[in-house]
């Protein structure tokens, strides 16, 4: 069943400034796409530097209000946060689809992922929040520790998760008294657009929440606005160590979650038929579009032939098609420039020698010609240092690498620039055990094709995969509070 878009097109967007829809005095302005049919369906201001800084004020002068709130105060605006974007689950996963190209099913999840980050901040405020207490540290002194927001927060996020990212750190930040400003990818931008809605149908007080739109321009401003006090950032590597360093050496704290490039392990003594569907989802799911998606399938001993033949098999049967069709497995990839480049890395492939078995190349949707999709992509026989098995290609193309053991696939993987995320099948406890404690990335699958930890979890990857200290999600309550403490003696 073909669903009904929410709408053809959004128009210009707006700014979203002190609690004003405001449109933008920019003379820079972006079109956004419907990935699946080439077409226009919106445009996107590029915010100027004034704007940039309007909103940032506007943080600042909603902070000394909004953090003298009660956090009880301030939670409710969580719970009616969360209701809205229950009610409005359908039209925004349909947004997601419409701009992302991710399918229907793939957007409710996203959506589902989204509200579990606002349940999580909801749940853990009240004993997360508080801070340590302690009688007679010394005679008659007592010691505090208290936990306080810090200001404005710039929220910097990518194209592939237009609801989820930015909720990663939204709903800790204010709970906790920090206002932010937040800039939504110039690629997909309509979903926070829309979430604006949300904000003044619960009459979140202005200031607290301000959304502005552009690419570099804004988010150097964030980097040098003296009212900023930190950022976080989920995106590509090149720019996240970009941001990561600017941050650092203007005396504000950052979370970077950069690019990726995940394995998954299979052992000689995998249950096969729950390998397949899992791995199928982690290579193709998103079109390959996930920071948890994998890339490179090592597979281990005797089993080779027969993964391969299944893999293959299974990736041919995937239906590509608009998202917005119910029966359709994988959508297009985001934007013309990605299709060029993913069809770049399928050349290179070739041309280092990886033999390929699945060729997504020339793959055509017959009622969407012109969408920018890519077929599932299949190489066999890839060696560790051929460019496709090292860089992000992030579209449906999958390496499959030999390994003679456990031990060398683990070097593979610990050799890589990146530590995002890696996942081994196998029905050993030693092996998976093995794999836990030796390889090194952020998250780790067991039997568990894209190890995405829940809202309640800390999620950040190693190596060039993230820059910082503490990870999102959970941890941001540490990062969005400073430590004071008090030594009273009376
Ligand atoms: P991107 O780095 O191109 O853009 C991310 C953000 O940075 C956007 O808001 C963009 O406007 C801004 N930006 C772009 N160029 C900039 C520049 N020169 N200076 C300052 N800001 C700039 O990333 P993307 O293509 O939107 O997203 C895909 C990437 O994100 C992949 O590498 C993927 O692995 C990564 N990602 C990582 C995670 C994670 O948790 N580690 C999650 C999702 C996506």
């Amino acid at each position: 069943m073909l669903l009904e878009e929410v709408q053809k097109n959004y128009g210009k967007l707006k700014l979203y400034i002190d609690g004003q829809r405001v449109e933008s005095k920019t003379e820079i302005w972006g079109n956004v796409y419907n990935p699946a049919k080439d077409e226009i369906i919106a445009q996107v201001p590029f915010s100027t530097k004034d704007e940039t800084k309007e909103a940032i004020q506007s943080a600042q002068e909603a902070f000394e209000k909004w953090r003298e709130l009660p956090i009880t105060d301030r939670l409710q605006y969580l719970f009616r946060i969360k209701f809205k974007l229950e009610e409005y689950y359908e039209t925004l996963s349909r947004i997601i689809t419409q701009n992302h190209g991710k399918t229907i099913q793939e957007a409710r999840g996203e959506l589902r992922r989204t509200i579990e980050s606002v349940e999580s901040a909801i749940s853990v405020a009240y004993t997360l929040a508080k801070g340590e207490h302690m009688d007679q540290v010394s005679q008659d002194i007592d010691e505090v520790s208290i936990r306080e927001p810090l200001g404005v927060f710039g929220i910097i996020t990518p194209f592939n998760f237009p609801a989820m990212v930015p909720f990663w750190f939204i709903p800790y930040a204010i709970v906790l008294g920090n206002t932010v400003v937040v800039k939504p990818s110039e690629i997909t931008p309509v979903t926070m657009d829309y979430v604006i809605k949300i904000f003044e149908e619960v009459k979140l007080p202005k200031g607290v929440i301000n959304i502005v739109h552009g690419a570099k321009d804004v988010v150097d401003e964030f980097l040098e606005n003296k009212f900023i006090k930190g950022v976080t950032f989920v995106g590509s590597t090149k720019v996240g160590r970009y941001v990561y360093e600017k941050a650092g050496l203007n005396g504000k704290r950052a979370i970077v979650q950069a690019g990726a490039k995940n394995f998954i392990v299979v052992m000689p003594d995998a249950d096969l038929n729950k390998v397949i569907p899992s791995i199928l989802s982690a290579f193709f799911g998103n079109a390959g579009q996930r920071c948890l998606a994998a890339a490179n399938l090592v597979i281990v001993g005797d089993v080779y032939d027969e993964v391969k033949r299944k893999f293959v098999e299974a990736a041919r049967g995937l239906k590509l098609g608009y998202g917005l069709d119910e029966s359709v497995d994988m959508g297009p990839v985001v934007t013309r420039d990605a299709k060029k480049r993913i069809l770049g890395y399928i050349e290179k492939g070739v041309e280092e020698g990886a033999k390929l078995i699945l060729d997504g190349r020339n793959f055509r949707v017959e009622d969407y010609p012109n969408g920018y999709f890519v077929g599932p992509t299949i190489f066999d026989e890839v060696t560790p240092e051929m460019v496709i098995a090292k860089e992000e290609i992030f579209g449906p193309v999958a390496s499959i690498i030999r390994a003679k053991s456990l031990d060398e696939a683990i070097d593979m993987i610990n050799k890589s620039n990146y530590g995002n995320a890696a996942s081994i099948f196998t029905t050993s406890g030693y092996y998976a055990r093995k794999f836990r404690r030796e390889v090194s990335a952020g998250n780790i699958g067991i039997n568990v094709g894209v190890a995405q930890p829940m809202a309640f979890f800390p999620f950040g990857g190693k190596k060039d995969s993230f820059f910082g200290v503490l990870h999102g999600q959970i941890d941001s309550i540490d990062f969005f509070t400073d430590r004071k403490v008090v030594i009273e003696r009376w």
